[in-house]
Parts: structure tokens; sequence; C-alpha cells
């Protein structure tokens, strides 16, 4: 049987179901390339680049940056080399045109998609997002009630200074979560009649969750 040379995982959710989490454990785990476009923002904006500047007042009233933007940033960074066999897309897609986008540009006949949704009910979202920090300088996610840093205000993994993003605050999680089921959610039903759909209760502790996408995406592998 002709064997996939490039896996590309789509993690989908809710702001807040994990996908950050879980996407940098996974894409550690496989050894492929952790793809987060909202990192790409981020980072665009720390640097002031003039994709930042657009970019930033979308992010900070927890709209989504237009299309023309993210998919021009997100096919510059699939396209390096190490992204070859693969990577794990954490944030992208979040609208219908920009699934189809990626569907264009993959070859069909040589990537295996798998698009894994953890599904999490708004409450839990809001309580998640509403207490998450995170590392300025690694990045690493820390949560004032579930994952509380051993010191007030400093990251576990590296000693940087914990933060909380502007999009994080209460209104603009309302707003996120409004945005997400008007223009992302339909990715559920576009990845499931692709038969590439795989259903993950988000809502347990991360360690079952990634237990059972570690096996979704290790499913295939090894027919
Ligand atoms: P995230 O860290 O994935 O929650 O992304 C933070 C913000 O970046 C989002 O609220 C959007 O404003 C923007 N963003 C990230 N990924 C995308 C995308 N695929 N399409 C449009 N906007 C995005």
């Amino acid at each position: 049987m002709e064997r996939s040379n490039q896996r590309v995982v789509v993690l989908l959710g809710a702001p807040g179901a994990g996908k950050g989490t879980q996407a940098a454990r996974l894409a550690a785990a496989r050894g492929l390339p952790h793809v987060s476009t909202g990192d790409l923002f981020r980072e665009n904006l720390g640097q002031g680049t003039e994709l930042g500047q657009k970019a930033k007042s979308y992010m900070e009233s927890g709209n989504l940056v237009p299309d023309e933007l993210v998919l021009e940033m997100l096919f510059d960074r699939v396209s390096r080399p190490d992204c070859a066999s693969g990577y794990v897309l954490d944030g992208f897609p979040r609208t219908l045109p920009q699934a189809e986008a990626l569907e264009a540009k993959l070859p069909s006949d040589t990537t295996e998609l798998i698009a894994p949704n953890l599904e999490v009910d708004d409450e839990v979202v809001v309580r998640r997002i509403s207490g998450r920090l995170v590392c300025k300088d690694c990045g690493n996610i820390h949560h004032q009630d579930f994952a509380p840093p051993t010191k007030e205000g400093v990251c576990d993994a590296c000693g940087g200074e914990l933060f909380q993003r502007k999009d994080d605050r209460a209104d603009v999680v309302q707003e996120r979560l409004r945005v997400y089921h008007e223009e992302t959610e339909p990715l559920v039903a576009f990845y499931d009649e692709r038969g590439v759909l795989r259903r993950v209760d988000g809502s347990r502790d991360p360690d079952a969750v990634f237990s059972d996408l570690l096996e979704i995406v290790s499913k295939g592998e090894a027919a």
C-alpha cells in the first residue's frame, strides 16, 4: 500500500479547549513542528513587524485576522524544510476559506490529514481562559486555579514573567467564543464530511486528552 509521506494534524477546538497545550505535547512526542498562527502573530507583534501592526487590533478585540494575512504567513511557515514530513496546526484553519485554501495546497496523494476536535462546553472555556497565565519568555502556560506557578507571577519552566493575554480578559473571551461558533465551528462538519474528524472529550484532565490524541495520530502509521 502507498504510504503517505506527510502527516498534517489539524487540532480543532474552541479557544481554551486546550489546543495550545496539547499541540505542543503532541508535536514534541511525534517529532513534528508545532505551528500556531496565534503564536506567529504574537511573535510579529512583539517584533513590531508590519504584519504584527496589521493584526494587532483584530487580536486585541477577539476578532479574526483577515484570511489573506493569515494564509500568507501560514504557507510561508509550513513551506520551510522542518515541515516536510508533517506538522501540528494549532489555531489554523479558523474559517472555511482557510480550510479550503489548506486543502488546495496539500497534495492529496502524499498527505494524510487528521483533524481531532477537542470538545468542551462554553462554561469550561470561560473558566479556563480567564485564569490563564502565559510566560513572556518561553510561552509555557500556567493557570491561576488548575496549574498555579510555585512562585506567584513566575514561570515554573524557565523563571520568566507570567502575564495575562489581553484577549484572555472576560469581555474579550465572550467575543472570541461568539466568533468561534460563527466562523470556526463549521469546520467540524467540513472535516467530518471528509472522514478525517476525530472527536475527543477535551473537558477531561490534560493527560487523558493527550493519551487519546496520541493514539489517534499514531493510528494508521503502523499499517
Ligand atoms: P490563538 O492564540 O490561537 O487564540 O490566536 C490569538 C488571536 O490571533 C486570535 O484571536 C485571532 O485574532 C488571531 N488568529 C490566530 N490564528 C488565526 C487564524 N487562523 N485566522 C484568523 N485569526 C487568527
